[in-house]
């Protein structure tokens, strides 16, 4: 998956978490409030349904209770002998006081006349007599009141007061009884005394209420009757095993609130009630979705206002996303492309990664763009660089093989001639061209031994007192034969300014001049003219910098071209084709010395106007009757064939090589020396010689590269042999390894020191000089 999808799908998911979790919060905190409030309104609603049935009942318990406390009733004994004032008599017994009868009656009557609802006012003896007011119909003889339920209902209930379940009239009227139990002046118990009453006007009141849209009332007298329903007027006066269950259950469940599922299968939210000195249940209902309505239109807004919200966030999201991500693809899609080569090779791909690596956006990410296109820069840089090195050096080997082969071929082509010719004359002939190819060669070897040193970094520089003037006429002396080959004119003009002595390395000084003449000449035409000017370019303490322009009327050269002239390996023409001969190191190798004179070399040139290099070198001055006295441990090469070779007569060295001509070379150079030598064709003949007779052997050059067992691996089976001598015999390398790598290796493997193939006989010597004499050390 994608960085972007995931980004995209984190923020969808965390968006998508917070919105649900918010929604959750605020409906669950808005339902409960509208519970809440809904709760607070029901409850409000049952307290006045309360007051009002309370207040409805008041005056027919106020007229019970004043007749059951009248004198006349309370005196009467309980003797109801007939029925109060009536014709026809059914009555067994008068009573003792047929007075209070009448009075008795009366009081019925004025109470029954005294409020609409009233209907009956009775009296019923715990003897089964029973009188009523005013006369209705009349009881059949044998009635006994006491069998009725009203009564027993009555007579069972320890409160003040009895509310009768109620029962409808034949005129369909609701009708209840309000009865108290009664007792006469000495605390008997009479019997009980009550009202019909009429409860017609109470539930069409609260038949009528209701609450909000769905709400209504359902009241339930004591034992389970219905008195009232807001919803279904058909219960009314039903008995618990009459209605369903759903009313069933709120008649029966605790005072409070409490959720059902109604008959219509839908939620409903009850809060009911009971009235105390009546034990009435009273009910309010609800559809639950009306409660939850508000709630429901709160989260129907919040849904939409939060959704919009969160939509925007994620679109937001997903723009932020897509910047983060952007730059991440199009660095990945640059590291693929580098990695697949397509950068190196394609100069559109290039330029369309640049394209990518957007600069234009903001903080990290512009800053990233800028590093990664700076990185392609400096990659750029370095493909070309590395590509011109390559180009360079492809070039170097061609040139360089052409160099070697030209003089080889002058060599092997006299050496030809002379062997089939007879003349003498014609013989030296062959021996002069083949002594200048030699030395054009070892021109060129000589060449590659400094660049090898350079970039080994052992290239060191001696010093000596010498001649300035005499040094560069010597040099030009060589040069100026060239030149009049050339027809070129010559010209040399060393300032007087310039002490006669110098000190410094004169040889290393005389190749940098010698080859930017030589370069003078080669590069100049027939006719063309060459002038030297060496001046002092400032003078301190005891110190000269000396100022040296080789000017040529020359080819010239382009402004691209001298920017990599100084480098190895480096010719302003390097094509096959070109003109001229060389290696192309002449110019490094002299930039070199001069840098590490204290100088610098310029050039300055312009195609077909000739060149003028320049350079500056810092010396300081000779002292008089020290000429050509070299105070550097390194000897030349140029003294090889110097007759004042020292002796070494008495000592033994054993010299490990494998390639007989080296081996002939070491032999016959170090011949004058008198040293004794022994040899060995590879590692494991030196181990072996040197375990023969280890203290025969004053010191060791070891090849490194040889077959069967390496110098390396030799070195180190010496310096392990239990022999006198094996630790301390001075092994010096003699390989063509020369770069710092290998010289360190050969430390490694034990050895004390190393000198480079083509073998500078100088520096053989003074190894020799210090590990045999200890000189020099
Ligand atoms: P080489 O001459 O052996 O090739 P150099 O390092 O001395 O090596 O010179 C490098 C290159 O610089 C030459 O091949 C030539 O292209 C250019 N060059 C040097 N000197 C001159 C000059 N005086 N005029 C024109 N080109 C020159």
């Amino acid at each position: 998956m994608s960085i972007r999808t995931r980004l995209i799908l984190t923020f969808a998911i965390g968006l998508g978490l917070a919105y649900g979790v918010i929604v959750f919060l605020v409906f669950s905190s808005t339902r409960e409030s509208a519970e809440n409030s809904f709760y607070a309104l029901a409850v409000s609603q049952l307290e006045r349904i309360e007051e009002r049935i309370n207040t409805f009942l008041e005056p027919g318990m106020m007229s019970v209770r004043y007749l059951a406390n009248l004198e006349i009733v309370r005196n009467s004994r309980g003797k109801l002998t007939s029925y109060l004032d009536t014709t026809e008599t059914t009555t067994l017994y008068y009573a003792n006081h047929p007075l209070y009868e009448r009075q008795i009656y009366d009081e019925f009557i004025r109470v029954s006349n005294s409020n609409e609802n009233y209907g009956l006012v009775f009296m019923a003896n715990d003897d089964g007599q029973y009188a009523q007011a005013p006369e209705g119909h009349i009881k059949l003889a044998g009635y006994d009141p006491r069998k009725r339920s009203w009564y027993i209902e009555a007579a069972n209930n320890n409160r003040e007061m009895t509310v009768t379940s109620p029962y409808l009239t034949t005129g369909g009227g609701m009708v209840c009884s309000i009865m108290t139990k009664t007792w006469d002046s000495d605390g008997r118990p009479l019997g009980l005394l009550g009202v019909d009453y009429s409860l017609d006007s109470l539930t069409s009141d609260l038949d009528k209420r209701r609450i909000l849209n769905t709400g209504y009332i359902v009241v339930f007298d004591a034992s389970g009757h219905i008195i009232t329903d807001g919803h279904h007027p058909e219960y009314v006066s039903m008995k618990p095993d009459e209605y369903p269950g759903f009313r069933e259950r709120i008649a029966v469940l605790p005072d409070g609130a409490f959720t059902d599922v109604g008959e219509r299968g839908i939620q409903e939210y009850i809060v009911t009630r009971t009235i105390d000195t009546l034990g009435w249940k009273l009910a309010v209902i609800f559809e639950r979705s009306e409660l939850l309505e508000s709630s429901y239109k709160l989260l129907r807004s919040l849904l939409l206002m939060s959704g919009t919200v969160l939509l925007a966030a994620f679109m937001a999201l997903t723009l932020l996303a897509r910047s983060i991500v952007r730059p991440i693809e199009a660095l990945t899609e640059t590291a693929s492309i580098i990695s697949g080569g397509e950068y190196e090779t394609s100069e559109s791909v290039r330029a369309r990664l640049y394209e990518k690596l957007d600069v234009t956006g903001q903080g990290e990410n512009r800053k990233l763009a800028q590093a990664f296109r700076s990185m392609l820069a400096t990659l750029q840089e370095r493909i070309e660089t590395a590509s011109v090195a390559n180009r360079a050096k492809s070039e170097f080997l061609a040139n360089m093989s052409h160099e070697i082969r030209t003089p080889i071929n002058a060599t092997t082509g006299m050496t030809a001639i002379a062997r089939s010719s007879r003349e003498i004359e014609r013989k030296d002939y062959c021996l002069e061209k083949i002594e200048e190819a030699s030395a054009h060669l070892l021109g060129v070897i000589n060449d590659i031994l400094d660049m090898s040193k350079i970039e080994a970094h052992k290239f060191e520089l001696s010093s000596v007192n010498f001649d300035f003037e005499k040094m560069v006429q010597k040099v030009a002396t060589v040069v100026s034969f060239k030149a009049s080959e050339k027809q070129q004119r010559f010209s040399i003009h060393v300032d007087e300014g310039i002490p006669r002595l110098l000190y410094g390395d004169d040889q290393r000084l005389a190749q940098v001049i010698a080859n930017l003449l030589a370069n003078a000449v080669k590069f100049t035409p027939e006719g063309g003219s060459i002038e030297l000017d060496a001046c002092v370019a400032q003078e301190g303490n005891g110190f000269f910098i000396i100022r040296v322009d080789v000017k040529d009327s020359g080819i010239g050269i382009t402004p691209e071209q001298q920017s990599r002239l100084f480098s190895s390996f480096a010719q302003a023409d390097g094509s096959t084709s070109r003109k001229f001969g060389g290696t192309g190191l002449g110019l490094a190798i002299s930039k070199n010395i001069i840098e590490m004179m204290g100088g610098n070399i310029w050039i300055d040139s312009a195609p077909g106007k000739g060149a003028t290099f320049s350079f500056t070198v810092r010396l300081e001055g000779g002292s008089e009757g020290q000429e050509g006295k070299t105070e550097s441990s390194q000897i030349n090469s140029s003294q090889i064939n110097s007759s004042e070779i020292e002796s070494f007569e008495g000592y033994t060295i054993l010299l490990a090589e494998d390639v007989d001509i080296n081996r002939e070379i070491v032999l016959a150079l170090l011949e004058p020396t008198s040293v004794a030598i022994d040899c060995a064709a590879n590692g494991a003949e030196a181990v072996e010689l040197f375990s023969a007779s280890p203290g025969k052997y004053d010191m060791i050059f070891m090849d490194v590269q040889m077959p069967e067992m390496d110098g390396y691996e030799a070195t180190q089976c010496i310096r392990a042999l239990d022999a006198p001598n094996a630790k301390s015999v001075p092994i010096v390398a003699m390989t063509a390894n020369v770069f710092r790598e290998d010289v360190e290796r050969c430390h490694a493997a034990g050895m004390d020191d190393h000198v480079g193939k083509p073998l500078d006989f100088g520096e053989v010597l003074s190894k020799m000089r210090r590990y045999l004499k200890y000189e020099g050390a």
